[in-house]
């Protein structure tokens, strides 16, 4: 996993705004072509990826971050390392929510050692932090395959949102228990459910689409305090990875849990 926090580092030294994602999009795609069977920008500028698992007749499962950075990254700024935390010497660090970023990009590679059988999306989206505006021009076509959405935006360590406030739930209950007994499965019994803030999980949420927000690992985000912990990163990938093969394993116990969804969201 030496690579996450290589690829975490890259991806930190890019400045771009919401609107001017066009240099994360450079970087990263030539990388998600390795790894995934289809690659390409949409008629908005998301970076989205599919690739086939298995036989592929298994569920449809998204993986999303944004590209965007709200502004406050200074040009001369440097990114610095100090163990395992990330900082910015000036500004914003802009781990939220290149860290996400770095987390999918981590699970993609390590995907193929799972049991997970299925259909993997990717999308990696636009303008988040000024009212999701990337993920709300998905596709729906592109989304309605989807059973479940895993959206790796949230501040800390060990958070699994499963709503935003009370104001809208993002998923059934057992999506929340089923990501905590993951949790459990690989050594971290306090991966817990939470309420959470706006995110794209609300946009595939509007979807009916099951969806969970899961921690990125960064702290005091969209201040000059943030920093990002690559352990905190690891431990997402770790998560995601033991969920998808869980979903393998079972396989159509995640399609039960996912056919209630309709009548809760
Ligand atoms: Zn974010």
């Amino acid at each position: 996993m030496k690579k996450l926090a290589s690829e975490l580092y890259d991806l930190l030294q890019i400045i771009a705004p919401s609107g001017k994602e066009e240099r994360v999009v450079r970087y990263i795609k030539p990388k998600m072509e390795k790894w995934l069977d289809h690659v390409w920008i949409d008629h908005y500028g998301n970076l989205l990826g599919e690739r086939q698992c298995g036989t592929g007749n298994g569920p449809t499962i998204l993986l999303s971050a944004h590209m965007d950075s709200v502004d406050g990254v200074e040009p001369y700024r440097e990114v610095r390392r100090e163990e395992d935390v990330f900082y910015s010497s000036a500004g914003i660090l802009g781990a939220d929510d290149r860290a996400g970023m770095a987390i999918v990009m981590a699970v993609i590679r390590q995907i193929g050692a799972t049991k997970f059988n299925g259909k993997l999306k990717v999308a990696f989206t636009r303008e988040e932090e000024i009212g999701r505006r990337g993920s709300q021009a998905l596709d729906p076509a592109w989304l309605h395959d989807v059973e479940l959405a895993i959206v790796v935006d949230r501040r800390g360590n060990r958070d699994i949102v499963t709503s935003f406030a009370d104001v809208q739930p993002f998923c059934h209950p057992a999506v929340g228990q089923f990501f905590e007994e993951a949790g459990r499965i690989c050594g971290m019994p306090d991966w817990k459910s939470v309420r959470g803030g706006i995110s794209d999980a609300c946009t595939f949420a509007s979807y009916g689409i099951n969806s969970v927000n899961l921690s990125a690992g960064y702290r005091y985000e969209h201040t000059w305090d943030e920093f990002v912990s690559i352990t905190s990163c690891k431990e997402t990938v770790q998560l995601i990875v033991t969920a998808l093969d869980m979903v393998g394993k079972r396989g159509m116990k995640l399609q039960n849990f996912c056919s209630l969804t309709g009548s809760v969201i």
